[in-house]
């Protein structure tokens, strides 16, 4: 089986010459492991940080060895309690094309409730970074204006839509093109969306929320930070998810340069980590599944063929070639 290695650390943008794709023996499960064949891999931007070796809470992936990453495949042999060939599993070494791992590391999924592939995106890490950051962080009330930016991403239509679901009185997406715009607006719900390239992000959020908002929920950083501070109401709240914008800096960004609103405002920004927040899986598992079953919420993959793409995709995702949530398809 092949399996990607990081061999060098990037500096900005990463390279292809930063990675090799490498052939390695598949391992026959020892006591307790599980031999799964990968059927679709996450790409996800935190990768970008662990490709570096500065301090986060990930720890940076080891140079010569496999990088990681979300994946579901199916059990083919088994030497664990509970895991059976055929059983379908969510786990987390990806970016190569068989794993042999301890089984109690994996959840198995239920593939009629959804498609395996939506365990990587509606129900899985992304889908519970948006319920928990939007509920929990930045505790959203009936009534709110919330805006979203990377609303057309897996993460940030997710958001919007929850809000949605949730009783907010006004939704608003930024998004790097116009068929994303016109996307969120015709088939995701959202009151008004802009794309943050055509001009200034404050002048466009003035726009899209004249009356200000209650709630931004942060993918991206920088400007778009700076302007939903700007627009902030009174009692506003402001939840840090990402700041995508800056992952592949090579100087330190400018602050936002308008803090003192949260003075005014009585504001509150938070960052918050969807790994701190895995008790609220069964109530999201309930909640999201529920609204997928009814027809109520829509998710969307873009999905790239081919473990020898994983690259291509992941450096795709960086740069915005991907609605909803970019996933590697592997050779079935
Ligand atoms: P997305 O599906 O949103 O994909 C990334 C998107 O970012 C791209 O499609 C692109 O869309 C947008 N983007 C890229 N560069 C820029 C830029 N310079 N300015 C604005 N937008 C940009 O990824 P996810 O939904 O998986 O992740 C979204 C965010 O959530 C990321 O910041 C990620 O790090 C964060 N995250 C945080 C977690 C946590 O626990 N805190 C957990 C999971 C994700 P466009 O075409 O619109 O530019």
């Amino acid at each position: 089986g092949r399996e990607w290695h990081l061999v060098s650390r990037p500096v900005g943008w990463p390279a292809p010459e930063n990675f090799a794709l490498v052939e390695a023996p598949v391992r026959e499960p020892a006591e307790g492991e599980v031999l799964v064949r990968n059927e679709y891999l996450s790409v996800d931007p935190y990768m970008r940080g662990r490709m570096s070796s500065a301090k986060s809470y990930a720890e940076p992936f080891e140079l010569g060895k496999v990088m990681h990453g979300a994946a579901v495949g199916r059990v083919v042999a088994s030497k664990a309690e509970g895991f059976a060939p055929g059983d379908q599993v969510v786990h987390w070494f990806g970016w190569r094309e068989w794993s042999t791992f301890k089984a109690a590391t994996a959840v198995k999924v239920d593939p009629e409730l959804a498609p395996l592939r939506a365990y990587l995106s509606v129900l899985g890490m992304t889908g519970l970074t948006a319920y928990a950051g939007l509920l929990r962080t930045a505790a959203l009330k009936e009534g709110d204006v919330v805006f979203v930016s990377g609303a057309a991403g897996a993460v940030g239509s997710m958001v919007g839509q929850i809000a949605k679901l949730k009783g907010a009185s006004r939704v608003v997406g930024s998004a790097g093109s116009d068929e994303k715009v016109a996307k969120l607006l015709g088939e995701y719900g959202f009151d008004a969306a802009f794309n943050y390239k055509d001009g200034p992000v404050a002048e466009q959020l003035a726009k899209a929320a004249p009356d200000g908002i209650d709630v931004y929920f942060d993918n991206v950083g920088g400007e778009h930070l700076e302007a939903a501070l700007g627009a902030l109401n009174l009692h506003g709240r402001i939840a840090v998810c990402g700041m995508i914008s800056q992952y592949n800096a090579t100087e330190p960004p400018a602050g936002p340069r308008n803090l003192a609103r949260l003075i005014q405002t009585r504001g509150r920004i938070e960052g918050f980590l969807v790994g701190d927040h895995y008790d609220l899986q069964p109530q999201f598992v309930q909640e999201v599944g529920g609204w997928l079953g009814e027809g109520r919420l829509r998710h969307e993959e873009t999905v790239v063929d081919g473990f020898e793409h994983t690259l291509d995709a992941f450096l795709g995702l960086l740069r915005g070639e991907n609605t909803g949530k970019m996933l590697v398809r592997l050779a079935g």
